[in-house]
């Protein structure tokens, strides 16, 4: 057995070339960690806090529940102090601020907290299936695709830990959206797609909606919508463009690939290129209006609205965002008076 030898500053790490998952090897560096402090929460204890998770259940694909504050991946001393613990402080102050404060985060630190959320969450996926007792009806680590999906996400992600700057473009597409305060009632809310590695979080008014593995195409398929939706929702409005999201990154059909620059002498931070394969087929798959309707009505469950009033003009699928005519739509409330 060879002994571990520590990653210095800038060398990348991927824990998916031999599967190396466990709760004994941190996640950003693959260091063992011995003790269970060597972890960190998922959902960090300021969030947990501030919108009592503690306790709070959370569903696997295995149909089994935790509770948020059993989610904890493990994490080296190093990692935790220098990395993950100053990203959770940057993001906490942030919240505190609202809206505008999480608008004045920049992108990339943006995309790494999310993702250390997302990856928290895939990990502890991955490591239940190895419990020979789970039975998920749909192995993560089975699927040759959503492997290469999840790997290719871990590239820039490495950001957390090696200083790297992303060449002219961003990894994942970013939507911070507002809660109009008059008609929410739910200050936090989460729901990921692992399979096409979307996410959302929503804490007080602040929505927040990712898909991390896209390079920004869905954001520049949305640009539109996004710009229209700059103003304060109702939630059955922001339910919608969730569905928007979540069935584009559905429908996203590449999976870009990522080139660290050799690293030189001197350099202090690694330079990412990518590149995206959109020769071999489309970019999207094609958008097919019934399926999009499924999207909605599992984003609308909470107003309960049929598939067949969702798909009543099956060429138009019912929109709360938009007017017939295709202007943005105010809504008060809902149902309307
Ligand atoms: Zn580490």
């Amino acid at each position: 057995m060879s002994e571990f030898q520590p990653l210095d500053a800038l060398t990348l790490y991927d824990p998916f070339e031999g599967m190396r998952f466990s709760m004994h090897q941190c996640f950003l560096c693959g260091t063992p960690t011995s003790s269970l402090q060597d972890t960190v929460p998922v959902f960090a204890d300021w969030l947990m806090t501030r919108y009592k998770l503690q306790e709070r259940q959370i569903k696997l694909l295995d149909m089994s529940i935790v509770q948020y504050q059993h989610l904890r991946i493990a994490c080296c001393p190093t990692c935790r102090t220098q990395h993950v613990e100053p990203l959770e402080a940057r993001l906490e102050l942030a919240a505190r601020e609202g809206l505008p404060g999480f608008r004045q985060v920049d992108e990339q630190t943006l995309f790494l907290w999310l993702g250390k959320m997302f990856y928290g969450v895939l990990v502890t996926e991955l490591l239940t299936e190895l419990d020979p007792l789970a039975k998920p009806q749909y192995p993560l680590a089975e699927n040759a695709q959503l492997l290469r999906r999840f790997q290719a996400f871990y590239q820039p992600f490495q950001a957390l830990r090696v200083p790297m700057e992303y060449e002219d473009f961003v990894p994942g597409s970013l939507f911070i959206l507002e809660a109009d305060p008059a008609q929410d009632d739910m200050p936090f809310e989460y729901d990921d797609d692992l399979s096409t590695i979307a996410f959302s979080i929503k804490l007080d008014e602040t929505v927040l909606v990712a898909c991390l593995v896209d390079n920004g195409i869905i954001r520049q398929a949305m640009g539109r919508v996004y710009q229209d939706a700059y103003r304060p929702l109702h939630p059955i409005q922001i339910a919608e463009f969730k569905a928007r999201v979540y069935y584009a990154a559905y429908l996203l059909n590449v999976v870009p690939d990522y080139y660290p620059r050799p690293v030189q002498p001197g350099d202090v931070e690694v330079v990412m290129d990518t590149l995206i394969d959109d020769v071999t087929g489309d970019i999207f798959n094609p958008w097919d209006n019934s399926a999009y309707g499924q999207s909605l009505l599992e984003m609308w469950k909470r107003w309960q609205i049929p598939l067949p009033e969702i798909l009543r003009d099956p060429a138009h699928p019912l929109t709360f965002l938009y007017e017939a005519n295709g202007q943005p739509r105010y809504l008060q409330q809902y149902p309307e008076a």
